[in-house]
């Protein structure tokens, strides 16, 4: 029997809700053993949530969700277990923040210019309290001002290709989000595949190159997935000779829809992404943590 395990999950480091050491103590009350936090192209948060974890005898898995343009889409690529302080790694994610720094000012600027909705930049650095901007902080400014009713319908009209506030994605290539992950002794793991919409032969190519590139894991079971995509994908990374990751994909409590520890088992037939770590096979009262 494995642990209540959550993968994927995001804080106010990046575009989360809670704090890294409120994300903790959440996952902690909902029975979750074994937590990785996430957080969109910066490893900020972990030192936080690893002192609270520690505090509360939870096992924190150190993570990121690095942004990788493929093939002319946005992909996310997880690391999982890897060292936070690898030089090559932060250099990666430095870059990436670099550009989303630029993005956002160029996103400020063509709401401005062609939606007519001025100072959007300025109120994304403040949901943004300092860290990085993510078009989420875009999305919930907008909310707040009453132009339109919830994130999802500002994602829909102002932020998806062919609106007003869309900027094209350039980030890192699938080998160097691979690279950058290994390096650091991590595994890497495609996030939430159905997302993308790839086609059949599509997906089989970002598998192909992401297992080349050293790749060994694909999102199987997702707070994003239906329970029929989770089946699909089970497949496909059966086929294709990739681990079963699980993970909620949790910004915060404010959709209700994505809840942290409550994801349905891994399919029959998947090979766990955690099934050589010492920590997942252990009772956790025996591992003193
Ligand atoms: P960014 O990495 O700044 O481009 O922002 C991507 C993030 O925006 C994702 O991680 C989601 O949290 C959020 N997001 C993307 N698309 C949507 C959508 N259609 N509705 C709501 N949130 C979305
Ligand atoms: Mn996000
Ligand atoms: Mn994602
Ligand atoms: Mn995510």
């Amino acid at each position: 029997m494995y642990p209540t395990i959550d993968l994927h999950t995001h804080s106010t480091a990046s575009d989360g809700t809670l704090t890294p050491a409120e994300l903790v103590r959440c996952a902690h009350r909902e029975g979750v053993e074994i937590l990785a936090l996430t957080d969109h192209d910066t490893t900020e948060g972990l030192a936080e949530a690893a002192a609270e974890a520690r505090r509360l005898g939870l096992v924190l898995v150190s993570g990121v969700e690095i942004s990788v343009t493929w093939s002319g889409c946005t992909i996310h690529i997880l690391g999982v277990g890897m060292d936070p302080e690898a030089a090559l790694l932060q250099e990666g994610l430095e870059s990436l923040r670099a550009f989303r720094e630029w993005r956002a000012e160029e996103i400020g600027r063509r709401l401005a210019r062609d939606a007519a909705i001025e100072g959007t930049l300025d109120g994304a650095r403040g949901l943004s309290n300092g860290r990085l901007v993510s078009r989420t902080h875009f999305a919930r400014h907008l909310v707040e001002r009453g132009v339109e009713p919830d994130v999802r319908s500002v994602f829909q009209h102002y932020l998806v290709k062919g609106k007003p506030g869309h900027v094209a994605g350039h980030w890192a290539s699938l080998e160097e989000a691979v690279a950058w992950i290994r390096g650091a002794g991590g595994q890497a793991v495609i996030a939430h595949p159905a997302r993308y919409r790839l086609t059949r032969g599509k997906l089989r190519r970002l598998a192909t190159e992401f297992l080349r590139a050293g790749g060994v894991g694909m999102e199987v079971v997702s707070g994003s997935h239906s329970l029929d995509e989770c089946f699909t994908m089970a497949r496909h990374a059966r086929d294709l000779g990739l681990l079963a990751s699980a993970g909620s994909d949790y910004h915060g409590p404010a959709d209700p829809w994505v809840q942290l520890g409550r994801l349905s088992p891994l399919p029959p037939g998947c090979s766990p992404l955690w099934k050589d770590w010492p920590i997942a096979r252990i009772p956790r009262r025996a591992t003193g943590q």
